[in-house]
């Protein structure tokens, strides 16, 4: 084969694979994109995408990530690897129980206002160390420490309160209300995040991870 007619060959199937990549991904909703990404960390296959150096020059014309996504400070639970994405693809927001308050919500609303990300997930974790802490404590948290005031927030959850005593309480249980309060927080607060879901411009839904699996179930009704 003439060596002319062998560079031809490899253009035309690089720029073939090329086309494949971007037409595959941009059939793929925010959504989907991470199902797609967690199916594929859960099954041990992840193909680590966009961690290239190039990538990350790409990025410095402007980030435009298409998800956000609020999750636990849990070392088990770094978003990236759970959906296995990359540089610019995931806004991340982590706090012990996934806990949020006007510091989270300020870089919420700037994700969606100014990156114009349209869908935040609220992922909570089986196994939640900071609702069990929660749990364990019957509303008595004995330390004047900083943890107090996470403790405190998931007691203040209306959702919480809604379950049977802290007796009682179910840790699973306990986890899904701490979701759902996130759910209402984020669709409820004003002036931002309310009026973009109001009128559909972002969609707020809820996920669990399973730390022992691997596995991220969504559920687009909220209620998990
Ligand atoms: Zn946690």
């Amino acid at each position: 084969m003439k060596k002319s007619l062998l560079y031809g060959l490899l253009i035309s199937v690089f720029i073939s694979c090329t086309q494949t990549k971007t037409n595959d991904e941009s059939k793929f909703s925010p959504l989907q994109k991470l199902q797609e990404g967690n199916k594929r960390f859960a099954a041990g296959k992840p193909v680590h995408p966009d961690e290239t150096l190039e990538r990350l020059r790409e990025l410095k014309k402007g980030q435009h990530p298409f998800a956000i996504v609020v999750s636990c400070s849990d070392s088990r639970v770094p978003a990236e690897l759970v959906f296995d994405q990359g540089l610019g693809d995931i806004f991340s927001i982590r706090t012990a129980g996934n806990v949020m308050g006007d510091y989270e919500l300020g870089s919420i609303e700037y994700a969606v206002e100014h990156l114009d990300c349209k869908l935040v997930v609220v992922m909570g974790h089986k196994d939640c160390g900071a609702i069990k802490a929660f749990i364990k404590s019957e509303g008595h948290y004995e330390h004047f420490d900083h943890i107090k005031k996470i403790i405190e927030y998931i007691e203040s959850e209306q959702e919480e309160k809604n379950l049977e005593s802290h007796l009682e309480l179910h840790l699973d249980k306990a986890i899904d209300a701490n979701i759902e309060h996130g759910l209402t927080y984020l669709k409820g607060s004003e002036p931002i995040l309310k009026a973009f879901y109001d009128s559909k411009k972002v969609k707020i839904i809820g996920a669990l991870y399973d730390i022992e699996t691997g596995k991220v179930t969504f559920d687009t009704n909220t209620k998990i």
